[in-house]
């Protein structure tokens, strides 16, 4: 690899919350932050299309955060979205399994996004890979945690004998602390930007507006999404 960059980033960027957030957190520290979106079959666009109406407001009311962004890309995994058979990818209820996991998981998917991330990131010089993930909220989640993580930061950096840094600023932080980190980044000018845009609900609703975006309400993502906003309502 040549001319790697500290300045430059690429954020795992799905139209989420927290991903969001992660990018509006890039564009303030870097210079140049590149974005990289899968497309593994899910079971709405939703938040496919939240993407690119996070990018729009970006550019009407944040122009010069806008103006540090990069490339985006779209990576096909449909072909994961086959053998991965959960909620997320089939049109079935979502329970939580004996684990304690809800059937919206899907295995060992963040180390597939990083490991394309990086494989982007390799032949285009950046070598920070910037994701959502949060132990906090998520510690079901094997793929989710912090240890997992700098265990494939170690692995991408074996594997293509690079120098990786996969950055989690959402580690340890629960969604009160996240719409506190929106604020502090851009007031309420990107909460509003957040709530409106990013894409939470696993059902892919975005029939009711609530003060905290678009969901059904019921799923777990919008029960998340809403109680931390709650939360972080009345500690301020
Ligand atoms: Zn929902």
């Amino acid at each position: 690899m040549s001319g790697a960059s500290a300045d430059r980033a690429i954020v795992l960027f799905s139209g989420g919350q927290d991903s969001t957030v992660c990018l509006a957190l890039a564009l303030t520290r870097y210079s140049h932050v590149e974005t990289v979106g899968f497309d593994y079959g899910q079971r709405h666009r939703t938040e496919l299309d939240a993407r690119q109406a996070v990018f729009a407001a970006l550019e009407t009311g944040f122009p010069t955060l806008a103006a540090r962004r990069g490339d985006d890309h779209i990576v096909d995994l449909s072909g994961f979205g086959a053998i991965s058979q959960t909620a997320l990818t089939q049109e079935t209820e979502i329970w939580m399994n004996e684990s304690g996991l809800p059937n919206t998981f899907v295995p060992g998917r963040n180390l597939l996004f990083f490991t394309y991330a990086a494989a982007i990131g390799y032949r285009r010089g950046v070598t920070r890979l910037i994701g959502g993930m949060c132990e906090t909220d998520y510690s079901g989640y094997p793929d989710c945690r912090n240890e997992t993580l700098k265990s494939l930061e170690r692995s991408l950096g074996l594997g293509m004998d690079a120098t990786f840094t996969i950055e989690t600023p959402l580690m340890w932080r629960d969604k009160a602390e996240t719409w506190a980190v929106t604020h502090a980044l851009g007031g309420d000018h990107l909460v509003a930007l957040v709530a409106e845009h990013s894409h939470s609900c696993y059902l892919g609703k975005r029939e009711t507006r609530y003060e905290w975006g678009y969901g059904c309400g019921e799923c777990p993502a919008c029960q998340l999404r809403a109680a931390g906003y709650k939360k972080w309502r009345e500690n301020l």
